[in-house]
């Protein structure tokens, strides 16, 4: 058995502003994602390979809140936020506000592999990232029309719901079972536009955005990381699952259901446990999410 889940973010665009060419847009890179990610597996690859490269085909997406299409901090700038983690050994690698990598999830994935930390933070990730021959892109590779509108709503006052709602729109993350029964998540994020700079929301945070352990399941986030860091969220629905007896599903409403909205936190979350069950929860309008379990059909969705 294996499979894989991604999101390309939750909150999601109002309905009323999504009209069918973006929907189409929209689908067309979770299903290209979707398929990088599969084909791994299929093809015998770990689940780690699977995130990563499911990840690093949305982070190259400029539809999406990660890598190339990062949203803006209240300054102007892009800092962006990964994670990764499997769940044999419990390794797990990420880096927070680095602002000249082109795919972040790879310079979390080669803190795990590389080095002797888990969670390096600006101009220090940058400079291991030297170390380790990554390329750097200038800012400017960052900028997107649509995202720099976003961050004007923001700086202009605009507090309607709509404006809040895409303030955080479209981070990404995966999550896999491989065929060696090894889950792996992963996480990648430009933050929330018109976060304050230095802000580090929960997509870096083992525990918070990202978790796996082969003993319970793989979980990626996305909200509003502020809550989602308080609840810990990507840890506490392994923890239901390990030490309360929850299945996967149980776990995974409890928290998005539950505790998340019970301190205003909107999100969702996509999960994968050792059984090769997938569940994708939120509690926004919509989530941008995608999985496929071996052997069975592609699933695309955006509202409920
Ligand atoms: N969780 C991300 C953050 O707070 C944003 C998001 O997922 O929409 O940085």
């Amino acid at each position: 058995m294996f499979g894989l889940a991604l999101h390309g973010g939750a909150g999601t665009l109002p309905r009323a502003d999504m009209n069918d060419a973006q929907e189409r847009r929209y689908r067309a890179g979770l299903a290209q994602a979707l398929s990088v990610g599969y084909e791994v597996l299929e093809s015998g690859g770990t689940s780690l390979d699977a995130v990563t490269q499911t990840v690093v085909t949305l982070e190259n997406n400029p539809l999406f809140n990660a890598g190339h299409g990062a949203v803006f901090t209240l300054d102007g700038r892009n800092e962006l936020d990964a994670s990764i983690m499997e769940g044999s050994e419990l390794r797990a690698g990420a880096v927070c506000g680095v602002t000249h990598i082109r795919n972040p999830i790879e310079l979390a994935r080669a803190v795990m592999e590389r080095s002797d930390f888990v969670l390096l933070a600006g101009g220090g990730a940058e400079e291991f990232a030297l170390t380790c021959g990554f390329e750097f892109v200038p800012q400017s590779y960052f900028f997107t029309a649509a995202r720099w509108r976003q961050l004007e709503r923001i700086r202009s006052g605009d507090t309607s719901l709509s404006a809040l709602t895409i303030a955080h729109v479209g981070t990404v993350g995966a999550v896999a079972l491989d065929r060696g029964g090894c889950l792996a998540a992963a996480t990648s994020t430009g933050g929330m536009t018109g976060k304050r700079f230095n802000r580090i929301g929960d997509s870096p945070l083992i525990g918070a955005g990202t978790y796996a352990d082969n003993r319970s399941c793989a979980v990626s986030c996305s909200g509003h990381g502020e809550v989602f860091i308080r609840t810990a969220v990507a840890h506490d629905i392994a923890a239901r699952m390990r030490f309360g007896g929850r299945d996967l599903a149980q776990a995974v409403r409890e928290v998005v259901l539950g505790e998340l909205p019970a301190r205003n936190g909107e999100g969702g979350v996509i999960a994968i446990d050792p059984t090769g069950e997938i569940v994708m929860e939120f509690n926004s309008e919509g989530m941008f999410r995608a999985s496929r379990k071996g052997g069975g059909e592609p699933h695309i969705h955006i509202y409920r």
